[in-house]
């Protein structure tokens, strides 16, 4: 059983089905954590925002809210209401305003995910040059550990995506998850154990987790599932995770994190006599 701090409807368009789907797939808590540029109400106060496709159509703040309420009150496990932001320090305008945007909603998130999408010059990280990976993860690796050390956010989503979406993957990255490590522990953020990451970069991946249980650092599962048939796909990290000797995972409420014992291996679940 585990906590899912990572998920998206507005690309399928149902938070009730992706709700259902996590739950029907064993998680024990999921929240839908949608992109900030998906909400009108960040549209209006950031315009750089518009800059990048959206995935569906984009919704007020009040109708993403009742939407995910809609999702909890038809499945019995927790759905938190969550967002996933950019960091987007380059612009001190977009900057200001995230910012702004993040202090009056505060309250209203039960997780706030902080992610770099977007690396200098606003390239996206599907757009990096495949001739410079080195250049680009000293970038990406800047970018990581200041909005870590913002402490403006619960969860530093994906950290390691450039792998996944970027072209080669240089010795630089792997000597940055403990960089990610030992920033988190001193900023007291969680560092996010990405499932479509875990999937396409199992070795990066697993030196993120290998270093964050060696320096004591909070790990967060996110399945960063888009459509319900990815739903609950962060099911796939705890054997990684006891692997590394990793027993608990974050969890959000209100923005306070508690810490989510991973339990005995799924496997093990099968042996229980059946009623
Ligand atoms: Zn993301
Ligand atoms: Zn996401």
């Amino acid at each position: 059983m585990i906590a899912d701090n990572h998920n998206h409807f507005v690309e399928c368009g149902d938070a009730v089905a992706m709700a259902r789907a996590g739950e029907r797939a064993g998680l024990a808590e999921m929240a839908l954590t949608e992109h900030v540029h998906h909400l009108t109400d960040a549209l209006e106060r950031i315009p750089a925002l518009r800059r990048i496709p959206p995935e569906g159509p984009a919704l007020s703040q009040e109708a993403y809210v009742t939407e995910v309420g809609r999702a909890q009150a038809a499945v019995g496990i927790r759905v938190g209401v969550g967002i996933e932001t950019e960091f987007m320090p380059d612009s001190e305008a977009t900057a200001r305003g995230l910012a702004a945007f993040l202090a009056d909603t505060r309250n209203a998130w039960d997780v706030v995910i902080g992610s770099v999408h977007l690396l200098a010059d606003e390239v996206f990280l599907e757009d990096v040059d495949d001739a410079d990976p080195d250049g680009a993860w000293r970038d990406y690796g800047e970018r990581l550990l200041a909005s870590i050390r913002s402490e403006a956010y619960d969860v530093i989503g994906h950290p390691t995506r450039l792998a996944v979406v970027g072209g080669p993957v240089p010795e630089r990255a792997h000597t940055l998850m403990d960089e990610l490590a030992l920033a988190a522990v001193r900023h007291d953020v969680a560092l996010e154990v990405n499932a479509v990451d875990l999937r396409a970069q199992p070795a990066l991946v697993h030196r993120l987790i290998s270093c964050s249980a060696a320096r004591g650092a909070v790990l967060s599962l996110g399945s960063d599932a888009h459509a319900p048939d990815r739903a609950a796909a962060a099911l796939a990290a705890p054997a990684a995770l006891r692997d590394a000797g990793v027993s608990e995972v974050a969890t959000f409420v209100g923005g306070g994190r508690r810490m989510m014992p991973l339990g005995p291996p799924r496997h093990l679940d099968t042996t229980k006599p059946r009623h």
